[in-house]
């Protein structure tokens, strides 16, 4: 959800879209020649005489001795068995390495060992492919830099404003952090590499188990999940796994309060869970009465809660204690969601304060970039008591592991390392309230223009709040939609809208936001509130105003206007002077519901394939 592979997609996308289809046709005749260059230098080694870019070797009881070689020479190959040796190439594979392979095998390299020979065998794509015009249009690095310049002008990112999405922590992404990650140590570090290639990072790997451990007061800690959600999944199969070994075979039933995420309850499905809701008090806090009724319930069957502090609410619940000690009265175990620990770290500690086990979502708390940004780490922290249920190597048969590598997503791990690092124990702490701070004071500033929802102890919140606009929008017909839209005309992005709420927004500023943007972004937010007291003054028709109509492009300005409002409150709603840089938004609304059941291709149509 939150770690969409974006980024990711976005890197894959670019890769052929420079060389295009002649380009990868180079590369993979390139890559074939240097593979066949070993399967002809092997001889009559080679078990098969169809491949692409690798090759399997049959050395009868030498397979060892060749990989130890090639080890040697600064490579490494794969030693499948005793017998046998694969050999795979890629586009970094040089006539150096083709030699150097063919010496470890003892075989006389002949001088043209490392010339990619002339292929036949992947010739025989007929089709085309790569016919988009982004994949022939861009071939020079001016046109390929505007181009990347022009997708990312479409954004509206943390390089133009703030993004306050309640729950999702957008919190800066420094360059200090990031920067490592392209290092080759670390970048080209293949999954399955053997241990002694990566101590550096095997080292930042120890460093975090032990820094996470003692930030949540957990004492074991797995960083093989990929998301958030996948540390829910393999923290409920360590809970199911520690009840069935207990004989405990019954204990089945997930207790979930309403107000959680949507993946707590998909994870619980998928780990073979049943789940039970358990309903919230009008303030927003779990009603303890409901939980003991249900827990009372499903006494025998009760496997665990999953419970989020602070809250999806952005509150503390006080109650946080008394209502895991129920829950262990009961035989059940504690899954406390972590991805709030930006409102906790320095501060409280989930293993501490009654929790089994919980995920963390490096993506939000721990700065690795998400959302559009990339992929995500979901460590999954336990106490002791459940560490031999913990992921293990999915290479091992029987591991439970919940990813194809051991470590998951290890290439980004250095950011987190050199957050806190950076921070340090203090900075930290001061992180968390300066989060906090904010979130509080963007509260107590708008609350009489949107009406904050749920507040805690002492009117506070914790490093969310909820904007209630239901009764706005009841007495003017203005939705969250039209809010969220018209902040785009402001040059802000909108808050999380109708989570976990519908018809409010969840405003999230973090701690990376300085008060001249959190006021500039409350300043804007009351602004609208103007306008929405013009639609219910009936100055503007709920149909046609500067909320229905936002976002405005800068095509929407051409041609006739015909809106009961001017071209300049429509794209400068604050005036030409006003100091904010100005955002155009590329597109004007679209039908957000219609898009997620519709598959909407902008690829040309298909007939143009169809010779
Ligand atoms: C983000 C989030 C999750 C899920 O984490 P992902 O990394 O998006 O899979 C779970 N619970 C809460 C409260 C969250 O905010």
């Amino acid at each position: 959800i939150c770690p969409a592979l974006v980024l990711l997609a976005v890197v894959a996308a670019m890769n052929p879209t420079s060389p295009g289809a002649e380009g990868l046709g180079a590369i993979a005749r390139r890559v074939h020649g240097h593979a066949a260059a070993i399967a002809a230098g092997l001889d009559g080694a080679v078990v098969h005489d169809s491949f692409f870019d690798t090759v399997l070797a049959h050395v009868p009881g030498g397979a060892e001795a060749v990989v130890a070689k090639a080890k040697s020479r600064g490579i490494n190959l794969r030693l499948v068995d005793a017998d046998h040796v694969g050999i795979a190439c890629d586009e970094a594979t040089t006539g150096a390495h083709v030699a150097a392979v063919l010496e470890s095998f003892g075989t006389a390299v002949s001088s043209d060992a490392g010339t990619p020979a002339p292929v036949a065998a992947i010739e025989n794509r007929g089709s085309q492919f790569l016919n988009h015009p982004a994949f022939t249009k861009y071939r020079t690095e001016t046109a390929m830099l505007r181009y990347l310049r022009s997708l990312s002008d479409k954004d509206i990112a943390l390089d133009r404003s703030m993004i306050p999405l309640g729950s999702c922590t957008m919190k800066l992404n420094a360059t200090a952090e990031m920067e490592a990650i392209t290092w080759p140590g670390f970048a080209r570090v293949h999954p399955y590499a053997p241990v002694e290639d990566a101590p550096g990072l095997l080292k930042v790997i120890a460093d975090l188990e032990r820094w996470l451990s003692d930030i949540t007061g957990y004492d074991s800690v797995s960083l093989q999940p990929n998301a958030g959600s996948q540390g829910e999944y393999a923290g409920l199969l360590a809970i199911r796994r520690y009840h069935l070994d207990r004989g405990d075979t019954h204990r089945d039933t997930c207790l979930i309060p309403s107000s959680a995420h949507g993946t707590n309850a998909a994870s619980a499905a998928m780990a073979g869970l049943r789940v039970e809701v358990v309903k919230c008090r009008a303030n927003g806090d779990v009603d303890l009465d409901d939980l003991r009724a249900k827990i009372a319930d499903h006494a025998d069957r009760l496997a665990c809660i999953m419970i989020t502090y602070p809250s999806t609410h952005g509150v503390y619940e006080h109650e946080i204690a008394e209502l895991c000690a129920l829950v262990h009265d009961a035989g059940g175990q504690v899954y406390v969601d972590g991805a709030n620990l930006n409102a906790l770290v320095g501060l409280a500690r989930p293993g501490r304060f009654g929790g089994d086990v919980s995920h963390l979502n490096l993506h939000k708390t721990f700065c690795i970039p998400h959302g559009g940004g990339g992929p995500g780490v979901g460590p999954v922290a336990v106490r002791a008591h459940l560490a031999r249920y913990l992921p293990g190597d999915p290479l091992e048969a029987s591991s439970h592991a919940v990813s194809a590598a051991k470590y998951g997503s290890a290439s980004i791990l250095p950011i987190t390392w050199a957050y806190i690092r950076m921070m340090g124990a203090d900075g930290l702490r001061r992180a968390t309230l300066s989060a906090i701070a904010s979130a509080n004071y963007i509260a107590r500033r708008l609350d009489e223009y949107f009406p904050v929802l749920y507040t805690g102890e002492h009117g506070m919140v914790a490093h969310e709040c909820i904007l209630d606009l239901r009764e706005i929008t009841k007495q003017t017909g203005v939705t969250v939609d039209d809010v969220a839209k018209r902040l785009a005309d402001y040059g802000f992005h909108a808050p999380t809208m109708s989570f976990p709420v519908a018809g409010t927004l969840m405003v999230e500023p973090t701690e990376s936001e300085n008060l001249a943007e959190l006021d500039d972004f409350i300043e804007a937010m009351i602004a609208i509130r103007a306008e929405i007291d013009q639609v219910a003054a009936g100055v503007w028709p709920v149909t046609d105003n500067p909320l229905r109509g936002a976002p405005h492009t800068a095509a929407s300005l051409v041609g006739d206007w015909e809106h009961p409002y001017s071209r300049e409150v429509a794209v400068y709603p604050r005036g030409l002077g006003h100091a904010r840089a100005k955002v155009w938004p590329p597109v004007r609304r679209i039908d957000g519901a219609y898009g997620d059941r519709n598959l909407v291709c902008a690829c040309p149509p298909l007939e143009a394939y169809a010779d």
